[in-house]
């Protein structure tokens, strides 16, 4: 099994999720992790701003099978919103379907996500919504596009890696997109597993978008990526305020800074709560020598 695939199946285990819950932030996770409740979190984000850098928040979740969970996280969602707008910080909302009860009732998770999202709606908070897997890619599209009738503040992610990711873009061409290579574990038949072909398509989708006109936020690590995107955009004349570079928190941290202070429009992805767990793990999935950030964690304490 390549290291890749072991880290994705490690993140969908279940056991191993609410085992890791109750241990807190260890396994070095607080690095990458901005905290596990809404003060701490709100203090990163100041920290961030501080620095030129806006922030989207995601309230960690995943597994949720329960209504109640489910009610829980929509809760937790709205006290993020009220902290954004009473701190007065720069920062919108990133959120998972899934989390609101995507797998359980298809109703039950409009009602929660429309809850969301016209509470943000009533303080000018922008609300994306994450794309997880492909068995959940369509319906949190049209979740989106329903929400869309009443509340502009909506958005979404396309991943690059699906190859029907050109029809998806050209359909919500009019939305503010996140542009993402994929995080997942896809089979053949849908998903790219080339990391060249992958990496070309991303090229592609992130300059249709940005000639659209549309907001686009550029959503990698991958630096010649990023070089590419500034060439792109002084040869296009696209304004600075049509796109933001987006990374994770604890990620090249001194590519955002520098990013940041190059007078681009930079926002860092704000992971916070207990569920930290197959987030963490998808990272390593992503890049193994991630696990260089939890040998300095155990090691350094
Ligand atoms: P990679 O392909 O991982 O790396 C390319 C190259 O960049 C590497 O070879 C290396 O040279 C360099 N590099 C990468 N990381 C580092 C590092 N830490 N330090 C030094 N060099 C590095 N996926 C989804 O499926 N759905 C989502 O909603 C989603 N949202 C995201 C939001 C944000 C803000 C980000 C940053 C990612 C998101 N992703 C999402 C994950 C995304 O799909 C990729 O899996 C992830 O970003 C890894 O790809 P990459 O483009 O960063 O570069």
């Amino acid at each position: 099994m390549a290291l890749r695939d072991f880290f994705i199946a490690l993140s969908e285990n279940r056991t191993l999720n609410s085992a890791a819950q109750k241990y807190g932030l260890k396994m070095g996770a607080q690095s990458v992790v901005a905290g596990t409740n809404i003060q701490e979190t709100i203090a990163s984000i100041k920290e961030l701003n501080k620095q030129g850098i806006s922030c989207t928040v995601d309230n960690l979740g995943e597994f949720v099978y329960e209504k109640s969970e489910a009610t829980a996280a929509k809760e937790q969602i709205l006290e993020v919103i009220k902290a954004i707008h009473e701190n007065g910080v720069d920062a919108h909302i990133s959120l998972k379907p899934s989390q609101l009860g995507l797998d359980i009732e298809r109703d039950f998770c409009y009602q929660n996500l429309k809850e969301i999202v016209a509470l943000a709606d009533e303080y000018n908070i922008f609300v994306n919504f994450d794309m997880e897997n492909y068995d959940r890619l369509h319906p949190s599209f049209e979740l989106m596009e329903e929400l869309n009738e009443e509340h502009k503040n909506v958005g979404t992610v396309i991943q690059a890696y699906f190859h029907e990711s050109d029809e998806n873009i050209e359909k919500y061409k009019n939305y503010r997109l996140r542009i993402v290579k994929g995080a997942y574990k896809e089979p053949a038949n849908i998903a790219y597993q080339d990391k060249a072909e992958i990496d070309q398509k991303f090229i592609e989708l992130i300059e249709y978008h940005l000639l659209n006109g549309k907001f686009t936020s550029i959503a990698t690590h991958d630096h010649n990526v990023i070089d590419h995107v500034k060439q792109f955009v002084k040869v296009n004349n696209i304004p600075n305020d049509k796109f933001e570079f987006q990374m994770l928190y604890g990620f090249r941290k001194d590519m955002q800074l520098q990013l940041a202070k190059e007078g681009y429009n930079f926002c860092t992805y704000v992971p916070f709560g207990r569920d930290w767990y197959g987030y963490f793990m998808r990272r390593l999935a992503e890049r193994p020598q991630n696990l260089t950030l939890v040998t300095k964690q155990v090691f350094t304490k």
